[in-house]
């Protein structure tokens, strides 16, 4: 279940996403535990982010008899941010194993706080796919539109973001930007701090992560 405290952001609410989102808040957790409640959190964001992802109906057969099955319209892509995109990745791999995977790697100049742009590569097939650009802080939302449009100069006709926290200023640039790109988030916070850090949020979720 979703519901929309700003247009175009989809916040997944549920009981388990409320825990695991305590748990990343929570400055005590440890990267391990982190990593992993991040990696749930991202299926669970996906789950919702991927329910207009288009189907064709297909016939498959069980040990007993003929069923109609689903198979995928377009190829699954997931366009992680680098580096904290890599491990929302991670999680929504296991759920979707045949997922292609391309990378962008972006990184914000601290003091004007833009992105820059240093790595880009799409998998073959792309530009039929419906892809899932994954950052688990809307923050700024500067890196994610630089993304989004990327990502739409190269002809991609179906593009969802999902991210783990948003703040109310990113989503609103962001939207701003793309009206046409659906966000879904796990928790939507309200502000920014001077260095373009989500408050509350959860720190900086690359260095919690890996443990930098
Ligand atoms: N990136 C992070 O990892 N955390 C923030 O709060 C903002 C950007």
């Amino acid at each position: 279940m979703t519901e929309q405290p700003l247009p175009g952001f989809h916040l997944v609410r549920h009981p388990l996403v409320d825990l695991k989102v305590t748990a990343l808040r929570d400055h005590r957790t440890i990267p391990s535990d982190f990593r992993r409640s991040l990696q749930e959190l991202s299926q669970l964001v996906a789950y919702e982010a991927m329910r207009d992802f288009e189907t064709v109906p297909c016939r498959v057969q069980t040990p007993l008899a003929e069923a109609t099955g689903a198979r995928p319209a377009r190829p699954l892509v997931l366009m992680p941010i680098l580096r904290a995109g890599l491990a929302m990745a991670d999680g929504i791999l296991r759920m979707f194993p045949s997922a292609a995977v391309g990378h962008l790697g972006m990184f914000r100049n601290e003091q004007t706080l833009e992105p820059v742009s240093y790595y880009f590569r799409l998998p073959p097939g792309a530009k039929d796919a419906h892809v899932l650009l994954l950052d688990p802080m809307l923050a700024t939302g500067n890196s994610l539109a630089a993304a989004a449009q990327r990502l739409k100069d190269e002809g991609i006709p179906k593009l969802t973001c999902a991210c783990i926290v948003a703040s109310q200023p990113g989503v609103r640039r962001l939207r701003e930007m793309h009206p046409d790109m659906p966000i879904f988030g796990a928790a939507l916070d309200e502000a920014l701090d001077e260095r373009g850090y989500i408050t509350p949020g959860l720190g900086d979720a690359g260095d919690r992560i890996f443990g930098t």
